[in-house]
């Protein structure tokens, strides 16, 4: 089944759903490139294990609460979470941190995070949540600490993974995109993927850009609307979504599990971000295009 990449929301039903009974966002894992997994056990958060063939890169972890669901999921994709060597953060919102203590406590690995995320973390701001909205049950992120802080220009290397971050605020200053190559031993083919770590705009609209305390900044929000252009311009022949339904990823996971060819799609990244960028574009005109029913990413 082709992708049809365009953002799929999840409807009032479904929400409501999911805030009835934490456990009907229940996902299993799906392989998305020749050596990731989605892992996190959730059908709204997206994280990713990698198979370097020298240990495992772990990307974000799911809210606490879905902490059992991580570690099923990552038995079930064929892997043992001691395994662990390298956990990357995105940003520091705990449907994509929520676990990494426990993960570091199972594996010893080291965590990544960018210095703004971290500091972020250690000044948080109260995002206002209308009720209905946000992550349905999410408590509090056990405490963690950064081993290592992102430096753009030093690539992150396990086995036969090299990670190039970027960091591209806008959801919040310390966001961290991922950038590497997988290559399939079977076919001999090497796929460029590419994670935006935070699309969310809703610190960008009209009404909270500029405003404290949790609002972007205007260079912020400048900056998002330029660097969505530019990561547009890469080729990505595999998109990796920071919630699972961007790209409109879960109505296209294939019947085998195993089978990541369905996620082969170049078109899913510029469209992605394009859509993005025109919505904050909007915001920047003053049109506060911001729907009720938007998903936090
Ligand atoms: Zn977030």
């Amino acid at each position: 089944m082709p992708l049809t990449f365009y953002r799929s929301e999840f409807s009032v039903e479904e929400r409501e759903k999911m805030f009835e009974n934490i456990w009907n966002a229940r996902q299993e894992p799906y392989r998305v490139a020749p050596h990731v997994w989605m892992v996190s056990g959730h059908i709204d958060q997206s994280d990713f294990l990698i198979d370097t063939g020298d240990g495992l890169i772990l990307i974000d972890t799911p809210q606490p609460e879905y902490d059992y669901a991580l570690i099923d999921s990552i038995y079930k994709a064929g892997f043992k979470p001691s395994d662990i060597k390298l956990h990357l953060i995105t940003h520091e919102h705990g449907d994509h941190d929520g676990a990494a203590r426990l993960i570091k406590e199972l594996s010893g690995c080291k965590i990544y995070m960018s210095r703004e995320s971290w500091e972020r973390k250690l000044h948080p701001v109260n995002r206002p949540m209308p009720k209905g909205r946000g992550v349905p049950h999410m408590g509090a992120v056990p405490e963690y600490e950064p081993d290592e802080f992102y430096d753009d220009d030093t690539p992150i290397k396990l086995g036969n993974i090299t990670i190039r971050t970027l960091l591209t605020p806008g959801h919040t200053p310390g966001v961290t995109s991922f950038f590497f190559d997988d290559t399939d031993e079977k076919t001999g083919k090497t796929y460029h993927v590419g994670m935006h770590g935070g699309l969310g705009i809703d610190a960008m609209r009209p009404d909270r850009c500029g405003v404290e305390p949790w609002g972007a900044t205007v260079e912020e929000r400048d900056r998002y609307i330029d660097q969505c252009w530019e990561l547009s311009m890469m080729d990505i022949d595999i998109t990796l979504a920071s919630h699972s339904n961007q790209a409109n990823i879960n109505a296209n996971i294939p019947e085998d599990r195993n089978d990541y060819t369905p996620f082969i799609e170049p078109r899913a990244w510029p469209v992605m971000l394009l859509e993005r960028r025109a919505r904050v574009m909007e915001f920047r005109a003053g049109a506060n295009t911001y729907y009720g029913n938007e998903k936090r990413m």
